[in-house]
């Protein structure tokens, strides 16, 4: 456990908060603000008590030349302060105000190449570091690593958006209620590789889907059509497939498909078991496989889900992932902990209506993998622990 934001004291002291706000911004108009609403629990607590905030946040990809307007945080200056009513400032100059929020951190190279030179600027005056950026915890930039290795001998702790995701994907997960199943999919099976060997042996359960259940397909020899197959991971898929066999976790791959000739709405569909035939590409998990994982969703105590069934953005290719994400919803109902990671996996929750219906939905899609991949991070090991 870190120590948290809410943990410390903070009042005329000067906290330096690195948070995510890396909004949508069109025509320097905010057009998703939750980023920074969720940000606002970590906020409020330092203003309530009397502390001040010096803000970090990157935003989109500037070069990295010094300032680009259309990658400035002026507008999230200005949502900020509507939100907390109180003046934000944002500015890299020498300013005492109570809340700065500095220009795009991205806007200096040492950001991204974790500069120390950068660091000590950042660092200059703060008095606490706050790590409230779970998005970016993966990412050993300037304002994650450097900053907090600097500030060594000075309080650095977690925010409470971190604070959350770290009880989730690290305290739940390792102390895990069983029958733990683990709900794998999405379009490569290259990004979920390192996930599915940390989690054989650890949960009871994975249930594969989406584009990445066809390179597992492959290696076990079946005909998957023109399905989408990573051919150099197809080796590599076999050795995962025999150390399940291996390992006390039950791999389930799809053994339906909904198919079609193209991924474009309003094509003809025919529902596959088994063999795809050539020309045909599995988009979606048939109804015998969304019937064998909803059953076993409905014994899980545990629930991790990230990547979705299929291409859950067109219609009807959603329903294999609706009916999961709704069994996975129902389990959490009946007293399951479900945790969703990635970002289209979040999207297609949101879509369905089920937001507040799942236990957590990561902030994060690297991040979160790298969880599940159970690695660590670099910027949540410099934070203290909690005595
Ligand atoms: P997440 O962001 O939740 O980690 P990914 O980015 O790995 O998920 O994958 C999401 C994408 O995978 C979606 O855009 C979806 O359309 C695509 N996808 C899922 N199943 C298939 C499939 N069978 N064929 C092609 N694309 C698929
Ligand atoms: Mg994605």
């Amino acid at each position: 456990m870190k120590q948290s934001i809410e943990d410390i004291q903070v009042d005329n002291k000067r906290i330096l908060m690195r948070v995510d706000f890396n909004v949508p911004i069109h025509d320097g108009e905010i057009t998703d603000d939750r980023r920074i609403k969720m940000a606002l629990p970590s906020i409020k607590s330092v203003i309530n008590r009397g502390g001040n905030l010096t803000l970090l946040s990157h935003l989109g990809r500037p070069s990295g030349n010094g300032y680009e307007e259309q990658f400035s945080l002026k507008p999230v200056a200005k949502r900020l302060s509507e939100l907390i009513g109180q003046e934000v400032v944002c500015s890299d100059e020498d300013v005492t105000s109570p809340i700065i929020l500095r220009e795009n951190v991205r806007f200096n190279k040492g950001e991204k190449s974790g500069d120390e030179t950068f660091a000590k600027l950042l660092a200059s005056d703060a008095d606490i570091y706050c790590n409230d950026a779970f998005g970016t915890a993966h990412r050993n930039h300037a304002s994650m690593v450097a900053v907090p290795a600097l500030m060594e001998g000075k309080p650095r702790v977690a925010g409470l958006l971190l604070a959350k995701e770290l009880q989730y994907l690290d305290q739940t997960i390792s102390n895990a209620e069983r029958p733990f199943v683990a709900v794998l999919g999405g379009a490569k099976v290259s990004d979920k590789m390192g996930a599915i060997d940390n989690l054989l042996g650890k949960v009871d359960t994975i249930l594969i889907g989406g584009a990445m259940a066809y390179t597992f397909l492959v290696a076990a020899g079946t005909e998957v059509g023109s399905s989408l197959v990573e051919r150099d991971r197809v080796e590599e898929a076999k050795e995962m497939l025999s150390a399940a066999q291996k390992s006390t976790t039950e791999l389930f791959l799809p053994t339906d498909h909904v198919c079609v000739k193209q991924i474009v709405q309003g094509t003809p569909v025919q529902v596959v078991t088994g063999a795809i035939p050539n020309g045909w590409m599995g988009v979606d998990i048939g109804l015998e496989t969304v019937a064998k994982y909803t059953h076993l969703l409905k014994l899980a105590k545990t629930i991790v889900w990230n990547g979705p069934m299929g291409v859950f953005e067109i219609e009807p290719f959603d329903v294999g992932t609706r009916q999961v994400a709704e069994q996975i919803a129902s389990a959490t109902e009946n007293n399951a902990v479900s945790i969703v990671g990635g970002g289209d996996s979040a999207a297609a929750v949101s879509i369905f209506g089920l937001d507040g219906k799942m236990s957590h939905i990561s902030t994060g899609g690297g991040a979160s993998l790298q969880m599940l991949e159970g690695k660590g991070f670099l910027s949540v090991i410099l934070l203290d622990d909690a005595v």
